[in-house]
């Protein structure tokens, strides 16, 4: 038999994910203590007791969980690759402010990065993503020196690796008008060849409204399938709203939904800054409000207030907005975070779990995977062990502790995205982060070369503003 037959053949063998505890996921919180998860191909099988399982499926190959936690694939739904090259770059100039943060550091990087350095960063944070246990990241991208094709670069990075990914451009004028346009153009060219990929998909992306014109929204407006959804920053710092004022008359949040932008397909990365009349109407809407807890600190920018904003209906998920690709890590920053914040040693349990949940429906709805995000018969078959064996009783209601003060903490041991093993025994089997990095570290003197050759102070819309 050929190459092709044998690898056919071990793509439709059956494997089993057993000895760990398993926790499935789903509405309705439950473990299984000696659990296992059998799939074939990309589905899931069954789900249930190690042994029920085992029996089931005699001729299975074994993964061995070591004792740990069995949890459905991580979700992202806030991340920046592009960022990956960022780490120990001096801008060379002080950053009081937000959009000095900006301005002088991740609008310089963007115009700094070529399709090398694209692909380099992404191939890099999609490593970190594997190794973290997340299989479905939602991607924001920015490459104002090459913009078409720029989301080919990173879906053959996400191929190459094997993990889902749902992608977009971030539409903005600070460039000029014309690279708004090309933005436009990739989002759409983008969505339209993606729309039946199971693994990869298109979102429309916008950077945030104080860099869109008026003119660049009504194109949008015109020109987005609603299907397509929306990915954009809003009210990250006071500067949204104060710049859209400034220049357009009118929030953030009512210039979207003059657009059209906002409905159960709009994904509004942070929002610290929302009134709660505008909370209100994200609510109503059925918009999701992506909660970056770390980023938001690393930039001083304040906090989203997790509880406050789900008493009014907003649906919140969890990202890391480029600061790293561990979920589970996000997850104990928030909850630390909000306690710290709110100086309550009882708070965070009653929200904090939907967080993730939340991500597995942004998830199902642009991936059209009723069951992503969760481990059940007929399910993707999305899974990893998190070496955590639990060293107290793990039950439905004690789960979040387990999550932040245990799994969180700890390394993965096995990732499997849609049945192919990505992360086994701690190692990666389809991208080597110690070869990136070196490639990366040859790349990165002419990326930086590139940054410090490139002004800050570019005119961006509301520098008046402030
Ligand atoms: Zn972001």
């Amino acid at each position: 038999m050929g190459h092709e037959g044998e690898k056919s053949r071990a793509m439709s063998a059956t494997h089993i994910m057993a000895n760990g505890t398993l926790v499935p996921g789903g509405s309705v919180p439950s473990v299984i203590p000696d659990g296992a998860v059998a799939w074939q191909g990309d589905r899931i099988l069954e789900i249930g007791e190690s042994s029920a399982v085992k029996d089931r499926f005699p001729e299975a190959r074994i993964l061995d969980a070591g004792g740990g936690l069995i949890l459905p694939g991580l979700i992202n739904t806030h991340h920046h690759f592009y960022s990956a090259m960022a780490r120990g770059l001096d801008p060379g100039t002080p950053m009081t402010t937000f959009p000095e943060v900006l301005d002088r550091l991740w609008w310089r990087l963007d115009r700094a990065l070529d399709p090398e350095t694209i692909r380099t960063s992404a191939l890099l944070s999609a490593a970190d993503c594997i190794r973290w246990g997340c299989t479905t990241v939602f991607d924001h991208h920015a490459s104002p020196g090459c913009i078409e094709g720029s989301l080919d670069l990173i879906a053959e990075a996400l191929g190459a690796a094997g993990i889902s990914g749902a992608l977009c451009y971030e539409v903005t004028d600070r460039n000029g008008h014309d690279g708004a346009l090309a933005g436009i153009e990739e989002n759409l060219r983008f969505f339209r060849e993606r729309r039946n990929d199971p693994r990869i998909r298109g979102v429309f992306g916008i950077h945030a409204s104080f860099t869109v014109l008026d003119e660049t929204l009504g194109h949008i407006a015109d020109r987005r399938p609603k299907e397509a959804g929306c990915h954009i920053h809003l009210a990250e710092d006071p500067v949204d709203a104060e710049a859209s004022v400034a220049a357009f008359g009118v929030d953030p949040l009512v210039r979207l939904e003059q657009a059209g932008l906002l409905d159960e397909r709009a994904l509004l990365a942070h929002g610290i800054h929302l009134t709660e009349s505008d909370l209100r109407t994200v609510a109503r809407t059925g918009a999701a409000l992506i909660h970056n807890p770390e980023s938001n600190a690393n930039n001083g920018v304040g906090r989203l207030d997790v509880p406050r904003v789900s008493a009014l209906g907003c649906r919140v998920g969890l990202g890391t907005d480029g600061m790293s690709s561990a979920m589970l890590r996000a997850l104990r920053f928030a909850f630390l975070n909000l306690r710290g914040a709110e100086k309550d040693p009882t708070a965070g349990f009653e929200v904090l779990p939907s967080l993730l949940g939340e991500n597995s429906a942004v998830a199902r709805t642009f991936f059209e995977e009723p069951l992503l995000g969760e481990l059940a018969p007929g399910a993707p078959a999305d899974l990893i062990a998190v070496d955590s064996p639990p060293p107290t009783p793990i039950e439905e209601d004690n789960l979040l502790g387990h999550m932040v003060y245990g799994a969180a903490e700890a390394p993965v041991r096995h990732t499997v995205a849609r049945g192919r093993v990505l992360l086994e025994e701690f190692e990666h089997t389809t991208l080597d982060p110690t070869q990136l990095a070196e490639e990366a570290r040859s790349l990165a003197p002419g990326l930086w070369q590139r940054f410090h050759s490139l002004d800050w102070g570019t005119a961006y819309l509301g520098t008046e503003a402030r």
